[in-house]
């Protein structure tokens, strides 16, 4: 069984055509998923899809940073609700949340503006998943130490992070391992540019014990089918191509994934 650890199947449901992209993940083994939610209307949407689709599609809930503005504290008030379901399709994690320093205001006193603002929506998060106990998925671009000492100033218990969409190198998973966390990686690794390389690098450092594998669809779609759009199904080309780089046998790999996923989101 391949787990797909995350994924946003929101344009697949406003297309409908989820049914069939879920049909083709099955057929390529791809039985399950997290759908992970950034923002109000997709934390509906999502646990309405896991109440639909039991055993197969489970949610996240959490304020993407790109989504924060000065309406944060409303929304999290709102993602509260979820957390305090305490009944069947509640979510599996918090997130994704943290810092995207890449999608910025041009504008100076407006970037430190958003700066400040996705600072303490994380912050808020972390102390949120704090209280509920639940695994949580950092979103970190072009903020790596940031996240870090937000994570490490909040008393986080690390063993419950992941880092999604790993795109770091060596030194950066090596930081994340020491203090217990694990990184989630991508179709990236199936990228043959050389700024690649380090990523794939980090992917051997960490190795296979803490390993999450995802998707991250539609985006990042692994080779062969980089430029279109991605689906939970292609998660088998980036398994392959990790089996290879960390030289193990593809299946051996599905069985270890499997067990981290399930054992990290604590998935029944
Ligand atoms: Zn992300
Ligand atoms: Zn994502």
């Amino acid at each position: 069984m391949l787990i797909d650890s995350h994924c946003h199947l929101g344009r697949f449901s406003e297309r409908g055509d989820l049914d069939e992209v879920l049909n083709e993940a099955s057929l390529a083994g791809v039985n399950r998923m997290i759908t992970v939610g950034t923002d109000p209307d997709e934390w509906k949407l999502y646990q309405s899809l896991s109440a639909r689709h039991e055993g197969v599609i489970d949610f996240a809930v959490g304020l993407h940073p790109s989504e924060v503005d000065s309406n944060w504290e409303t929304k999290l008030e709102e993602l509260r609700k979820y957390l305090e379901l305490g009944s069947d399709h509640c979510p599996v994690a918090i997130g994704e949340m943290g810092l995207d320093y890449f999608h910025l205001p041009k504008d100076e006193e407006e970037k430190q503006t958003a700066i400040e603002l996705q600072k303490q929506a994380f912050s808020a998060q972390l102390e949120l998943a704090r209280e509920c106990g639940l695994p949580i998925i950092i979103h970190c671009r072009d903020s790596f130490d940031d996240c870090v000492k937000i994570l490490d100033t909040s008393k986080t218990v690390w063993d419950r992070v992941v880092f999604h969409c790993f795109s770091g190198g060596k030194d950066e998973i090596d930081r994340i391992n020491l203090r217990g966390g694990r990184g989630s990686f991508t179709g990236i690794v199936t990228y043959d540019n050389s700024s690649c390389e380090p990523v794939r690098e980090a992917l051997i450092e960490q190795g296979v014990e803490r390993l999450l594998i995802e998707t991250d669809c539609p985006y990042l779609t692994p080779v062969p089918h980089k430029g279109k759009e991605n689906r939970p199904s292609y998660l088998r080309y980036t398994f392959q191509r990790i089996a290879a780089i960390l030289q193990i046998p593809v299946l051996e790999l599905e069985d270890e994934i499997a067990k981290n996923t399930l054992s990290f989101f604590n998935l029944k």
